[in-house]
């Protein structure tokens, strides 16, 4: 990635973005925009369609014929999954121009971006391109005197609602494999990262997605959104996001046609210390990373680390310094290693949380704004030393903020480890297999890494449990959200 190509692009200026509904562009029904604000530098970027209800709505009765007319649920497997590749072409084609475009609308640091952005998104839709010609149906071991047949279907219409913190990626795993299983699909992006998706889904329709199959409503969650949860016609809603909009958005369903709603919520997870960590030094390193990356705005973020009383003094010491030698600033500077973050709602956010902390007495290191002079939304890492009753510990920061809390025995980590209403990851350090497996099996949450933190790729499932969410994205499983099961009972 070359600096003086991302240089050029960082001032370059952005057309306003409209919706992508039945194949075309087109303005909200009211003519109403938003502005886009850049993180970066809080300058006016651009605008996108501030959609309506009517436009949710149009975008779902022309994903309801494309679905229904067969169009793209009626092709070959192999067919759909050409087109996906060409696709995944298309993104990987225009990766530097995606994530910068993306970095200036989120803040992410362009070196996470690009790969977890373009690049995973067009990773995303090639994985489910390439599985879907290799899926097949059941016969089912039944008495001889009947043929019992397991076929699987798309599910029909998907409405996707996503986060602004990944949006290509997090967009990519539900859109995927719901398109390379035949489903059509209603996409809502987050208000503050939704440019990168439109164009996306342009990229689409110029590999071969015939209209209607992918579209696009820009626009806040609570009309654009809750249009699509409370629609008839969506079959399956996909959502990443807080537990309080997932809450509606159950509500939603049940209120409307009892759709199927999987939830990726928030987590607050555990990263436990053991004094027999293999290396202390590797652990302080890595978990400040599995923190502080995107400024702390990622749903597995390690942000309750919990030390073994024994090494904790240390293990703090080597944290604060791996903190403070993080590289904040300038998202679209290669050299950094957490850009801004996303918006000043989130930022005064992460500061209450702070102040909070040290009004309790609490040590805290670092957890200063800073760069404020540049008109952006920046942040120090900041280490908080908590105890399990203080709001820091149990609740969702969403931003470069982890604390730090010692134990003494296993028993007392697993109590910690499990003592939120969260469970999405977690980690374990320690040089004792037994232990590790121990701490794999007692610790409620989806995820649980051994000896690292983060950077578990497309071949796992990521889902929570708890107040974290349900069903899974990510790897094959992920098809059984977009695919139903219908049986053929034959008497022979
Ligand atoms: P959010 O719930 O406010 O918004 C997420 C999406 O929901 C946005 O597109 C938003 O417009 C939409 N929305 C908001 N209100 C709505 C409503 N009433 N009806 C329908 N849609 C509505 O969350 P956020 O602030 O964008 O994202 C941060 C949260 O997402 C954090 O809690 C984070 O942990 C979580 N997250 C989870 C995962 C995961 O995989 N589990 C991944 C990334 C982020």
């Amino acid at each position: 990635m070359s600096q003086p190509r991302i240089d050029a692009l960082r001032k370059a200026p952005v057309e306003p973005f409209q919706h992508l509904i039945d194949g075309r562009s087109v303005p909200a029904s009211d003519g109403g925009v938003t502005t886009v604000v850049s993180p970066i530098d809080g300058s006016r970027l651009t605008t996108y369609a501030r959609g309506t209800v009517a436009d949710a709505e149009a975008a779902i009765a022309a994903a309801r014929r494309a679905f229904d007319d067969g169009r793209w649920s009626g092709l070959a497997p192999a067919a759909r999954k050409k087109i996906l590749l060409k696709w995944a072409d298309l993104i990987e084609a225009q990766a530097v121009d995606l994530a910068v475009l993306g970095v200036r609308e989120n803040g992410t640091e362009i070196g996470m971006a690009l790969k977890a952005e373009p690049l995973s998104a067009a990773a995303t839709v090639r994985y489910y391109a390439e599985a879907i010609d290799k899926l097949a149906g059941e016969i089912a071991p039944t008495d001889p005197a009947f043929l019992g047949l397991v076929h699987r279907e798309p599910a029909g219409v998907v409405g996707a609602i996503v986060p602004w913190n990944f949006p290509l990626m997090i967009g990519a795993w539900k859109f995927g494999p719901a398109l390379a299983a035949g489903c059509t699909v209603v996409l809502k992006p987050a208000e503050t990262a939704s440019l990168t998706l439109v164009r996306v889904a342009q990229l689409g329709l110029e590999a071969g997605l015939p209209a209607g199959v992918l579209n696009v409503v820009t626009g806040e969650g609570p009309v654009v959104g809750a249009a699509i949860a409370a629609s008839m016609d969506v079959d399956v809603l996909v959502f990443t996001g807080s537990g309080a909009t997932g809450r509606r958005l159950l509500e939603a369903a049940a209120r409307s046609n009892l759709k199927r709603v999987y939830l990726e919520l928030g987590g607050k997870s555990p990263n436990i210390v053991f004094a027999d960590a293999p290396d202390l030094d590797e652990a302080a390193k890595v978990s400040a990373m599995g923190i502080f990356r995107n400024s702390g705005q990622v749903c597995i973020a390690g942000s309750r680390i919990l030390v073994e009383r024994s090494v904790h003094a240390a293990f703090v010491e080597k944290l604060a310094a791996q903190a403070a030698a993080i590289r904040v600033g300038d998202p679209l500077d290669s050299t950094t290693q957490a850009g801004a973050v996303n918006s000043l709602r989130q930022l005064q956010q992460n500061l209450r949380f702070v102040a909070e902390a040290r009004e309790a007495g609490r040590t805290v290191i670092g957890g200063a704004r800073i760069r404020e002079e540049t008109g952006g939304f920046y942040m120090e890492p900041a280490i908080v030393e908590a105890r399990p009753e203080d709001r820091v510990f149990r609740e969702e920061v969403f931003g470069p903020v982890v604390t730090v809390t010692p134990f003494d025995t296993e028993a007392e980590a697993v109590a910690l480890a499990n003592g939120t209403s969260y469970g999405l990851a977690a980690a374990v350090w320690t040089g004792n297999l037994s232990r590790a497996h121990r701490m794999v099996r007692k610790i409620r949450a989806g995820l649980v890494h051994v000896n690292t933190y983060g950077g578990s790729d497309l071949t796992v499932p990521l889902g929570g449990v708890k107040q974290s969410g349900n069903g899974h994205d990510k790897s094959l499983h992920a098809f059984d959200k977009y695919l139903n099961l219908k049986t053929a009972w034959v008497k022979l």
